[in-house]
């Protein structure tokens, strides 16, 4: 059907485009770009005669407008899914604008100097996108993403208004190592050691980080510590979920991973502030990511189930009433399958889908779009069929 350029090849990327060339009725082509050109080479060669799916593969400054269009109106792909890093989407919107191309992320765009993640500075494309043609598909992962889309799944067919969510991200994996991120190390520590917030009757409530911890009994998983953390999809959802009133989110952390980033954040290591090492400019967070554990590399250690999704309170005729729509995924069982963890799977799998609803035109709405403004059930189904099927149930146990 049509040619999907994918930017990055780390852990994510590694997942997406597995899952496209194993749907190669839909994406007969795929471009592997990336900063690292060996690494894309690499996977290419695993894949090839495996797949139906063409191969190439080219090496790009994400960062760099002029050679990102250069590259895309050499390839000419109909969809660019960007798993590169957050830093990028700009650019990569900016390419994919000036050459007419649809685009997919998984993650909002974060100055790289300000640990800050808000839609601004992307919602601002939504008339030049509109104007192209084109549509901009933000935050197609797993949440951002699929919680997204189980919000307006379950607005459409369980509900007149939905008061209440709370988003509950449980990673029951046990990797073995006393401290290590399940995805880029950067990325993760920014957004943990951030302040917290959530949103309630139309405003912002900050709280220190990790201030709001609850206890919660996951299915499959079992009993877990978890905290508020401020997460991108509140955002969107805070505009886009009519009769809401409150938003929250939850992830789980163990004792030994808070108290390994209590003891690097008191030494200053987490800094994104650059400083003066042996006369060359370093960021301290940048250089506790090279020498901790490649998320990567955690797939084969790393065991257990992720258990993710979303519990809802709202109305229907006038009732009361509760959801919660989940996904279990089990580490080992996904690494069997794509040689990766459940986190880097649980992202990389909605963002094909992501891809796919663009190429099929099966969700076609030019502008710039946050996933739960689509219609849920094509991606709710396509998610069944590609490896993370999800279970209901009306009688959950709330959050206090
Ligand atoms: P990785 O660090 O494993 O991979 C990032 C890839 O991007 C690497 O291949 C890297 O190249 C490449 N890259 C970085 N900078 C550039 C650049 N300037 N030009 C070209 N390529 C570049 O990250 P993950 O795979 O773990 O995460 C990918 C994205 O997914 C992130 O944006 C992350 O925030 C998001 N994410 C979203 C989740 C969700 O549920 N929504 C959950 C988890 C992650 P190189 O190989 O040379 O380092």
């Amino acid at each position: 059907m049509g040619k999907v350029m994918v930017i990055g090849c780390g852990g994510v990327a590694g997942v997406a485009i597995r899952k496209c060339c194993a749907n190669s009725r839909v994406f007969d082509e795929v471009c592997i770009a990336s900063r690292t050109l060996s690494k894309c080479d690499a996977l290419k060669a695993e894949l090839e005669g495996k797949t139906k799916t063409r191969i190439t593969t080219a090496q790009v400054d994400a960062g760099n407008v002029a050679e990102l269009t250069a590259l895309i109106e050499r390839e000419k792909p109909q969809v660019v899914l960007n798993l590169a890093l957050p830093y990028q989407d700009l650019t990569i919107m900016e390419a994919c604008l000036a050459t007419g191309t649809h685009y997919v992320d998984t993650a909002n765009y974060e100055p790289e100097d300000t640990a800050k993640f808000e839609y601004k500075w992307q919602w601002a494309y939504r008339e030049k996108f509109e104007k192209a043609g084109i549509t901009a598909l933000l935050g197609s992962g797993f949440d951002p993403g699929v919680t997204g889309v189980f919000s307006a799944y379950a607005l459409k067919h369980y509900f007149d208004e939905i008061n209440y969510i709370d988003i509950l991200d449980c990673n029951g994996g046990d990797h073995g190592y006393p401290f290590a991120t399940n995805f880029n190390p950067e990325i993760n520590i920014r957004e943990v050691s951030a302040k917290g917030s959530y949103w309630e009757d139309g405003h912002w409530v900050e709280t220190e980080p990790m201030e709001i911890k609850r206890v919660y009994n996951f299915a499959e998983v079992g009993e877990k510590d978890m905290y508020l953390l401020h997460h991108e999809e509140l955002e969107s959802l805070a505009l886009n979920i009519p009769g809401i009133k409150r938003i929250r989110f939850f992830m789980t952390f163990g004792e030994s991973y808070l108290t390994h980033l209590k003891c690097l954040e008191n030494v200053g290591m987490t800094s994104i502030e650059p400083i003066l090492y042996e006369g060359k400019e370093i960021v301290p967070l940048q250089f506790l990511k090279a020498v901790l554990p490649d998320p990567a590399a955690l797939g084969p250690r790393t065991k257990g189930k992720t258990n993710i999704g979303c519990i809802f309170t709202g109305k229907k005729n006038g009732k009361e009433q509760h959801l919660y729509i989940y996904n279990v995924c089990d580490h080992q069982e996904c690494y069997k399958e794509t040689g990766s963890q459940a986190v880097s799977y649980t992202t990389g799998v909605p963002a094909m889908i992501g891809a796919m609803m663009l190429m099929t035109g099966t969700w076609n709405k030019p502008g710039v779009h946050n996933i739960e403004e689509f219609d849920p059930d094509p991606f709710m189904e396509a998610l069944k069929e590609w490896g993370l099927p999800y279970q209901i149930n009306e009688t959950p146990c709330l959050v206090e």
